[in-house]
């Protein structure tokens, strides 16, 4: 009889009606086929979607996968070198030239975080630099690795972490922010003096555009499917246990309380025991990420960034972002003062959309996000639909709230003439780089998924599995013949 003892203990304990204990567990199953939803934490089934088809949660709306027309690598790729070029040729050419009364002053996209280091505002100047200069630079090239990665046979080792920063990096790059910056400078700038612009403000808008089509052809899904997930992966007690994978198809619904997605690759496993929120899991066996089920102290770093935000926004409204001086004029004024400036001098779509960059989205995000972490705290059900679609949407916006800052950072640059006229950085412009830098923290440490949590919706498994809601993207007609890519592309197993 080749029963083990253990084995045999467990079956008299079941026999007896007594309490089983726990089994040490020997190894993980992978779930195919199952997807996490990451604004409210349902588990459902992912159905194989068309070329065009988009695949939405079942309960709160948000994207869950959308299947590209356009070539997954080669249309990604095409956009990746055309902002390579873009870039190079941005940075070696001019952003403007100011002429004031026949003196001419030339900046470039260096210019203006190098005079914010030289006045003495190295915060802000890093700050500038680091976004408008470095991080485009950076996600470029980790996307040319990347996809040159995903075109060979077997996605290398190092290209999961390369995806996994490039999305941690990609909002930082804020060069569609800039160039709207560029423009109420502009506009600023014509009423003092001659402005020329130069070939940069052509090139980097021309940038926006590839880096935007980069991202919106690339599907990251397809890149994961390609890549093997381990046999052998370690638990965080450093345990090594076996992965075997299964299929949802094939298998009944696990209890959601012992399913856990991979917050950077997606990838389902499920426990023999319920996973608990506060502790990271172990290593994902196909990315190589600490997996933990929800985003680590969510509630209580939100809180921490929002109450620093909070501080910061006392200053930053009432200190004067800069001081503008030209003969006969000038003055300095804050960032109200600013949009009303623009109004007075009939520039109303300007004002308007400085008001709302600098004024409206950093109170949104500021009054939402404590909304939601107070909803959290009492484990409200109130509105949670909509709380969910309220923190995507204040998400995205955050980084437009840099247009002022970047205003006066070029401002700063090109209006140097001594006597004759001269911009410099004040305080204010430092609090509120930093208001909206917090508030981006803020809004990228909260995990929604825990707003369903606390209303008790993640709970019990449901009576079979909920399945992902399939539509046609929106203003495109229906999927063309033949199998996607995605279709004949399983997880394997190493
Ligand atoms: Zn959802
Ligand atoms: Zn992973």
């Amino acid at each position: 009889m080749s029963e083990t003892i253990s084995a045999r203990a467990s079956r008299f304990r079941r026999a007896a009606g007594w309490p089983q204990r726990p089994a040490a567990m020997r190894h993980v199953w992978t779930i195919g086929g199952l997807v996490e939803c990451r604004g409210c934490g349902m588990f459902q089934r992912m159905p194989a979607l068309q070329p065009g088809q988009l695949a939405a949660c079942a309960r709160c709306g948000q994207t869950l996968e959308w299947r590209r027309r356009t070539s997954p690598l080669q249309t990604p790729l095409a956009f990746c070198i055309s902002s390579c070029a873009l870039y190079l040729a941005a940075l070696a050419s001019s952003l403007m030239t100011l002429d004031v009364y026949g003196r001419e002053r030339t900046v470039d996209l260096v210019t203006g975080p190098m005079e914010l280091l030289h006045e003495g505002w190295g915060e802000a100047g890093i700050l500038v630099g680091l976004v408008t200069v470095i991080a485009p630079a950076v996600v470029i090239g980790m996307m040319f690795a990347i996809l040159y990665a995903a075109s060979r046979r077997a996605l290398p080792d190092w290209a999961p972490h390369l995806l996994v920063w490039y999305e941690k990096l990609r909002p930082w790059s804020m060069i569609e922010v800039y160039v709207l910056g560029i423009f109420v400078a502009y506009t600023k700038l014509t009423d003092l003096a001659h402005v020329d612009v130069g070939p940069a403000v052509y090139l980097i808008s021309a940038l926006m555009l590839t880096m935007a089509a980069t991202d919106s052809t690339l599907d990251t899904e397809l890149i994961w499917r390609h890549r093997r997930v381990d046999s052998v992966t370690r638990m965080e007690d450093g345990r090594r246990v076996h992965v075997r994978f299964a299929h949802i198809d094939t298998i009944a619904m696990p209890p959601p309380s012992h399913l856990v997605a991979c917050q950077s690759c997606g990838l389902v496993g499920e426990l023999n025991e319920p996973v608990s929120n506060l502790r990271c899991v172990g290593v994902c066996p196909r990315c190589d990420h600490r997996v933990w089920r929800r985003a680590p102290e969510t509630l209580a770093r939100t809180t921490a960034f929002l109450i620093a935000a909070i501080v910061f926004y006392v200053p930053a409204n009432l200190y004067p972002v800069m001081t503008f001086f030209k003969i006969g004029g000038g003055g300095s004024h804050t960032i109200i003062e600013g949009a009303i400036e623009l109004w007075q001098d009939g520039m109303v779509p300007l004002s308007l959309l400085v008001f709302f960059a600098s004024i409206a989205v950093p109170m949104l995000k500021i009054v939402s996000l404590s909304w939601m972490v107070v909803c959290t705290w009492r484990g409200s059900s109130f509105a949670l639909v909509q709380r969910t679609r309220l923190f995507h949407l204040v998400d995205i916006i955050g980084r437009w709230s840099m247009i002022d800052v970047f205003m006066v950072s070029i401002l700063v640059a090109v209006v140097r003439f001594n006597s004759l006229a001269n911009v410099t950085a004040n305080a204010g412009m430092v609090s509120f780089a930093a208001v909206v830098v917090l508030t981006l923290f803020a809004a990228s440490s909260f995990d929604p998924r825990v707003m369903w949590d606390a209303a008790g919706l993640n709970g019990p498994s449901p009576d079979g599995v909920p399945s992902a809601v399939v539509q046609a993207r929106p203003g495109k007609a229906m999927a063309e013949d033949g199998a996607t890519e995605s279709g004949t592309m399983e997880p394997k197993q190493a």
